[in-house]
């Protein structure tokens, strides 16, 4: 899941499952798309 937070007046996407932050959305959604594709002991 991608979550919407705003640090400095930015808007930051973040990857729920890894805690990665991007700065589209869409760079968000292709990621975590390639992330709930590994591993999946690898979410807490
Ligand atoms: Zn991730």
């Amino acid at each position: 899941m991608v979550v919407q937070t705003e640090r400095d007046d930015t808007t930051w996407y973040e990857c729920e499952t890894c805690g990665l932050l991007f700065d589209e959305k869409s760079a968000a959604t292709d990621h975590e798309q390639m992330c709930n594709d590994s591993d999946p002991s690898y979410i807490q």
